[in-house]
């Protein structure tokens, strides 16, 4: 395992670095099995956020009495004082510390980013905490370019997360102008949320980039931990055939595709939206097609109950047209 220092924070941690969502579909002995393969790989970095359900309890619980060897990074959606301040009490408690390394803002628009730092904002509930010795330092995740911009300029952010893999290079010349202010590039989504396939290929296409600082793949079993420390492991230059691979995945994908984030979350009539596009890329891109079907059957709400309201479309970070994509789904399934 590879280490490297973890931009202004001057925390040491593995180049891979364990991604905390899919945690949340495993039982305590589970999650208890998988975090130990993760110590015993080298992988100190662990990310979590409060948004992740039983993600923090579930990684507090299964790593109590080895803390001291991992580098904890959580977050929350609170903007303001109070709502910010109660949150890092509960990662605190979820997470069985008294120390947290990195708390991140989530995923904040501008909007609510100029809301964060303005008086009464998130920021001073961070700082207080900072100053308290409850947590070490303070960063932030963003989807847009334009948050990831205007982060590189805010003196209090030492580590700026974001999606990041082989088609999704949109933050390329920003994560450059991260670097160069030392401040920790942490590249989520490296699998484009389970888009790309062929996870061995989507994590050494990052290990390429220099600015990338950690690389956080989410893992849900011992034997995926076993598999991202091998593609990440192998420095060597991608082969003509692995160029190859990406641009036909790139041809494949195109930009119109959901990335599985759930931001859109809830649909006024209960569609349950990333699960629509799974299914449909299964239909259409794998020949899965009665796998897909039955999946797609078995849902309460389907892509035609959609009565178009827009509502997920403001939440979505990608800005995917999700009214005419439920269409053209509707369309396949035929219903
Ligand atoms: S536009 Fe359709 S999919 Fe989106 S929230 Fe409204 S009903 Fe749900
Ligand atoms: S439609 Fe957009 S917000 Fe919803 S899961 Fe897909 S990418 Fe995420």
């Amino acid at each position: 395992m590879e280490y490297v220092t973890l931009g202004k924070t001057g925390l040491k941690v593995s180049r891979l670095g364990f991604g905390g969502i899919p945690i949340q579909r495993v039982d305590a002995e589970a999650a208890g099995k998988l975090l130990e393969a993760v110590r015993a790989a080298g992988i100190t970095y662990i990310d979590t956020a409060r948004g992740y359900t039983v993600s923090e309890e579930l990684i507090g619980q299964a790593i109590e009495g080895h803390r001291d060897q991992f580098v904890l990074a959580t977050k929350t959606m609170a903007r303001d004082r109070d709502g910010m301040a109660k949150d890092i009490q509960t990662s605190l408690k979820n997470l069985r510390t008294d120390y947290i390394d990195l708390y991140q803002v989530h995923n904040p628009n501008l909007q609510q980013l100029e809301q964060v730092c303005a008086p009464g904002g998130a920021l001073e509930a961070l700082m207080e905490a900072k100053e308290a010795g409850k947590i070490g330092h303070l960063g932030l995740t963003a989807h847009s370019a334009e948050v990831f911009e205007k982060a590189l300029d805010l003196p209090w952010v030492e580590t700026i997360m974001f999606p990041y893999n082989l088609v999704e290079t949109q933050g390329e010349a920003l994560m450059a102008k991260a670097a160069e202010k030392n401040i920790a590039v942490i590249a989520m989504k490296p699998l484009a949320g389970g888009a790309i396939e062929d996870g061995r290929l989507a994590l050494r296409y990052i290990r390429q980039n220099p600015n990338v600082t950690v690389l956080i793949p989410g893992m849900y079993c011992p034997e995926e931990v076993s598999k991202n420390v091998e593609a990440v492991s192998d420095s060597s230059p991608l082969s003509d055939e692995e160029k190859a691979r990406i641009e036909e995945i790139r041809q494949q994908l195109g930009t119109n595709f959901c990335r599985r984030c759930n931001y859109c979350a809830p649909c006024t009539v209960g569609i349950g939206i990333p699960n629509v596009f799974l299914f449909q890329g299964y239909l259409r891109r794998y020949g899965l097609g009665d796998w897909a079907r039955d999946r797609y059957n078995a849902m309460a709400a389907k892509a035609g109950d959609c009565v178009e309201c827009g509502a997920c479309e403001e939440r979505c970070p990608y800005h995917l047209p999700i009214r005419e994509m439920m269409k053209a789904a509707a369309k396949d399934f035929g219903a």
